[in-house]
């Protein structure tokens, strides 16, 4: 999911500037605007058909191509998938199966594929590449077929856990079904929902009840999972803090345009298909008010 819409992956606490030289860099790629799925709080809820004109299906050997230079220059990196259902998009397992052999691969998704297909594309990958999370959409999924394919990445080592949208009218669903996957061994995550629902601005608008019922669902997660919720539901003052999004981080878009981060898309910092391509040498002041999601790159104070 991303966007205006994207299902947010949990983030683990603000960077360190003394983060190990040797630390893989990292991009978050909008593989493409498409999904199987309408969630009502996807980011990219009622632009679909806008977003998706930003879509371009290069051959798969040109994306290897790209991303083999950035192994080049930059080493493994870690990817993250995060943009519509990246199992819809055409030729994903040969994708997948290629990045996987240079790079460190993070899947978000719906896990809507039949049983035998993720079976399929996991013997495609490299073993100890690729990481799932898989996202619980209960207006679309069942629940069993669901918990089946989380129960079988899970086997296989790639699942990184359950999560869910705390979506407000589908929040009351939250401490029963975390108690339906946690009886199945798998974890279940909350993630506030960003967005607007019945005219008012989300996690803004979350009355104090309901940030208790996210938080009353994330007891049992790690104290980092617990922080970056905390950050999630009631983001901080960023513009002007030292971050390394442009540095050790950066987003691409399905077309290959490169941003420093989610939150700076009206400003291109080059392209993946471009072999001079750059990235900022240091960290530099946030320009946005607050960040909802990649405030894991800030530098710690
Ligand atoms: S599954 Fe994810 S990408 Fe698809 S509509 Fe739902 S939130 Fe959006
Ligand atoms: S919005 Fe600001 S704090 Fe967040 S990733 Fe971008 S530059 Fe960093």
């Amino acid at each position: 999911m991303r966007g205006a819409a994207k299902t947010p992956v949990a983030q683990p606490p603000a960077a360190d500037t003394a983060a190990p030289a040797a630390a893989p860099i990292e991009f978050s790629w909008d593989i493409h605007h498409a999904c199987n799925y309408r969630c009502p709080y996807c980011f990219s809820h009622g632009h679909w058909e806008e977003l998706a004109r930003m879509n371009r299906y290069f051959p798969v050997a040109k994306w290897l191509e790209a991303w083999h230079a950035i192994r080049l220059r930059h080493g493994r990196a870690r990817i993250k998938i995060a943009c519509g259902e990246p199992f819809t998009y055409p030729a994903f397992f040969d994708l997948a199966a290629g990045l996987s052999q240079e790079h460190s691969l993070e899947i978000v998704t719906n896990l809507s594929c039949r049983k035998e297909e993720l079976s399929t594309f996991l013997a495609g990958v490299s073993p100890g590449a690729v990481t799932l999370y898989a996202s619980f959409h209960p207006r679309f999924a069942e629940f069993e077929p669901f918990i089946e394919k989380a129960l079988l990445a899970k086997a296989q080592g790639v699942l990184a856990g359950v999560n869910f949208v705390a979506y407000p009218p589908d929040l009351e669903q939250a401490q029963r079904l975390k108690a339906s996957f946690n009886a199945a061994s798998l974890t279940f995550g909350i993630l506030p929902f960003r967005g607007m629902y019945h005219g008012a601005v989300y996690p803004d608008s979350y009355t104090e009840a309901e940030k208790q019922a996210i938080h009353e669902t994330a007891r049992g997660a790690s104290p980092k999972q617990v922080e970056n919720l905390r950050w999630m539901v009631e983001p901080e003052r960023t513009r002007g803090r030292l971050c390394r999004a442009g540095q050790a981080f950066a987003c691409v878009e399905s077309d290959g345009t490169v941003f420093r981060c989610g939150e700076s898309k009206h400003k291109p910092i080059g392209c993946i298909f471009d072999q001079n391509l750059a990235l900022s040498e240091e960290p530099r002041p946030c320009e946005k008010e607050s960040c909802p999601c990649e405030f894991r790159w800030l530098v710690r104070e």
